[in-house]
């Protein structure tokens, strides 16, 4: 029998190692319509037989709500996963995406075009654009992007239809160094150079260096917006300005929209192309990877290359339209992932213009609060006011041999999710805390605590955090290794 030996010296098994040979949940009645066996194709039919387990519903249940369990989650614990926003997500989004009328809806139940059956699935992907574009001061928006990645990349291959549109020829991609990771990933992907520009004292794009670097080969400037260092660039209307006397355009990285909505709105600072993580932002649920939807918003000058699949109302019905005659094509299969997107419009309806901005207005005076608490603790690189999350440095523990990464395992123990640690890039053992708007005073205090007495434990014993965590069945494994060799049936 393979079995996990795991957490707290329990034995885990999997469900596999639990069926026994006839055991079942349900008990079907006898079969009164023809087999599938005996109407399709035999090139369709298996040979062998499917290797289902087969249990109880009740071990079934057990099975799932213990594994349950073990997840470190949002629902469970304080998770100040910086860049992430990993927000409470109100459960009437859930109740809503539930309703057999959204979650049985199937793409193909639309026949010749006519979508008579899933007007109200229509409807509130129309709700949705017209709400982000509300929101964030842009024309128009799809939202078949199926990731932020996903629409980073749409929005670059925008951004070079338009450029050939224009006769421009264009080779560079500008990217400040501050910047999240995918964007100079997108801007190769696409086929750009990426220029990167280093950042000034205070956290920003340096404004001298990108003058000199902007020329009429520039086809885009790519900022993430607050940046990963948790600022606002107060330069970013001169920097618009200077990319558009060249013809390039703006892409604004709004992944991280929680500092900014219902407060300023990319569209008017003068961004031409805007992509949005609501896996983040408008609170729908993510974590393992997925599933996500990264909506992208244009104004007028790239409307036309917006991509294939998109809605309008005639005569008080919606219809698909295609893209136009500039558009990039299909981006993604129908509308990307409608439920996560649903859940993302019951949220803004219920929030309203006015929540959203107490959302922003506390997620800001949330990672203040932490950033103040701390600041005599950590060394803070750019000790500034900042915006949804604050960047810490545990390098001054380094002269004890304590790590960014021995802080973060500490606070395992405590039931806390560790902030991100290692990024951005260019902070050395950068803590990065994004605490969202939905925690109390209570839980930053706490947090705060543990990180205060993660310091002195520093400072006393550097040698024990070597035995963080304790609680759980794998210490310290060796992560390279564990990427490479991934092996979730055994504790070493
Ligand atoms: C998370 C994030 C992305 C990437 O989004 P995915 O949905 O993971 O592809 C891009 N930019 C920023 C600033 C982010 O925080």
């Amino acid at each position: 029998m393979s079995v996990i030996e795991t957490v707290l010296g329990k034995t885990v098994t999997t469900i596999f190692d639990k069926s026994r040979e006839g055991r079942h949940g349900i008990p079907l009645p006898k079969l009164d319509v023809p087999a599938a066996s005996t109407t399709l194709d035999s090139s369709l039919l298996r040979e062998d037989k499917a290797k289902l387990p087969q249990l109880s519903e009740f071990d079934v249940i057990r099975h799932f709500t213990n594994l349950s369990n073990k997840n470190m989650s949002i629902d469970k614990n304080f998770y100040p996963l910086g860049s992430c926003t990993m927000k409470y997500n109100p459960k009437i989004t859930e109740r809503i995406a539930a309703l057999e009328g959204f979650a049985a809806v199937h793409p193909h139940m639309v026949t010749n075009n006519m979508a008579d059956n899933i007007q109200g699935t229509l409807e509130t992907v129309d709700m949705l654009e017209k709400t982000l574009c509300e929101v964030t001061g842009m024309t128009a928006f799809t939202t078949t992007p199926q990731a932020g990645a996903h629409g980073e990349m749409l929005g670059i291959m925008m951004i070079e239809k338009y450029h050939e549109s224009k006769g421009n020829k264009r080779k560079y991609i500008i990217v400040p160094d501050s910047s999240h990771g995918t964007n100079p990933a997108t801007a190769a992907m696409v086929g750009y150079e990426v220029i990167t520009i280093k950042s000034d004292a205070n956290g920003a794009m340096d404004f001298d260096e990108f003058k000199a670097k902007m020329n009429d080969q520039v086809a885009a400037v790519m900022l993430t917006v607050p940046n990963t260092l948790g600022m606002y660039n107060k330069k970013i209307r001169d920097i618009c300005d200077l990319a558009h006397s060249f013809d390039a355009m703006m892409y604004y990285d709004g992944a991280n929209m929680n500092a900014i909505m219902g407060v300023a709105r990319p569209g008017d600072i003068g961004f031409d192309v805007i992509h949005i993580n609501v896996h983040k932002t408008f609170a729908t649920p993510h974590g393992g990877g997925g599933p996500g939807s990264g909506p992208v918003g244009v104004n007028e000058k790239l409307k036309p290359f917006l991509p294939d699949l998109g809605i309008k109302k005639v005569d008080g019905k919606y219809e698909f339209t295609k893209g136009g005659e500039d558009t990039i094509g299909k981006i993604s299969p129908f509308f990307g992932n409608y439920g996560i997107s649903l859940r993302a419009i019951v949220y803004m309806t219920c929030l309203g213009e006015n929540g959203m901005h107490n959302v922003s207005s506390k997620a800001v005076l949330n990672a203040n609060y932490v950033r103040v608490r701390l600041r005599e603790y950590f060394d803070v690189p750019f000790d500034g006011l900042c915006m949804h999350e604050c960047v810490l440095s545990a390098k001054t523990l380094a002269k004890n041999g304590v790590t960014a990464m021995d802080i973060a395992k500490y606070l395992i123990d405590f039931g806390m999710h560790a902030p991100t640690v290692y990024f951005p890039l260019i902070v050395k053992e950068a803590i990065m805390i994004e605490p969202t708007e939905t925690e109390n005073k209570e839980t930053l205090d706490i947090f705060c605590d543990r990180m205060i007495e993660a310091v002195k434990l520093a400072q006393r014993d550097p040698a024990a955090f070597q035995e963080y965590p304790k609680t759980l069945g794998v210490c310290r494994p060796d992560d390279t290794l564990a990427i490479k060799e991934l092996n979730v049936r055994s504790t070493h």
